[in-house]
């Protein structure tokens, strides 16, 4: 996470303390903000390069931080969720954040996370992308996975491409849906089912243990860049 500028909100000074501790030893500097009001204040001043917001906040909820952020901000945001709290985790995905992680968590989960969004933000726009042994390039939408061409349906592709677009975010079935097949199809949990199965008897040597399209549980999928 290399001299990143990063953002962390969350009002128990413990655990933002924790996390300081976490980023500055992988060579971060670290903001921090007690409050949702003190967030926003901070990332129009400092535009950091990543925001780690606890949805559980004493003056708004984390949900409309989001929203706010969203209106002029494409920054990565990882979302700090309780265990209990499963809902908000869907809904500040859904209102644009990038990935979550829930409390209790370690600092190798916490760095990996941070070092696969920065990565995906730095990297983004390329014509040619590869994930271990799959190639990507966009500009002739051509797929290789260790040098065979791979063939895609038009659907399998536009699901390919959100997802690798995406890398290292969490993406909603919602969100997937709605790029993918359009927003009258939010709730077809089935294409979505039948589709990343047969993308993976494709792309992934083990279809039965995908290293590149993951399933993250209740959630969504996620393309891992790492
Ligand atoms: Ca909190």
């Amino acid at each position: 996470v290399n001299a990143a500028s990063v953002l962390v909100v969350e009002d128990e000074s413990q655990i933002r303390r924790f996390i300081r501790t976490a980023l500055e030893g992988d060579g971060c500097t670290v903001h921090e903000a007690a409050n949702a009001a003190a967030a926003l204040a901070l990332a129009a001043e400092n535009s950091p390069e990543l925001v780690i917001l606890d949805l559980g906040l004493p003056d708004r909820d984390g949900v409309e931080v989001i929203r706010d952020l969203r209106a002029w901000s494409r920054v990565p945001v990882i979302i700090l969720s309780a265990r209990a709290a499963e809902d908000g985790k869907i809904e500040a995905l859904d209102a644009g954040a990038d990935d979550y992680l829930t409390k209790p968590f370690g600092v190798g989960e916490l760095l990996a996370r941070a070092r696969a969004l920065l990565r995906r933000a730095r990297g983004n726009g390329a014509a040619l992308v590869s994930f271990g042994d799959i190639e990507i390039d966009f500009s002739l939408r051509t797929i290789t996975r260790a040098g065979e061409p791979v063939h895609l349906t038009p659907t399998e592709y536009r699901l390919l491409t959100v997802l690798v677009t995406n890398a290292g975010r969490v993406l909603t079935h919602r969100s997937l849906l709605k790029h993918v097949w359009g927003p009258g199809s939010v709730d077809s949990n089935h294409y979505l089912r039948i589709y990343v199965a047969s993308l993976r008897r494709k792309i992934e040597s083990d279809a039965a243990q995908p290293q590149h399209i993951l399933t993250e549980a209740g959630v969504g999928y996620r393309f891992a860049n790492e």
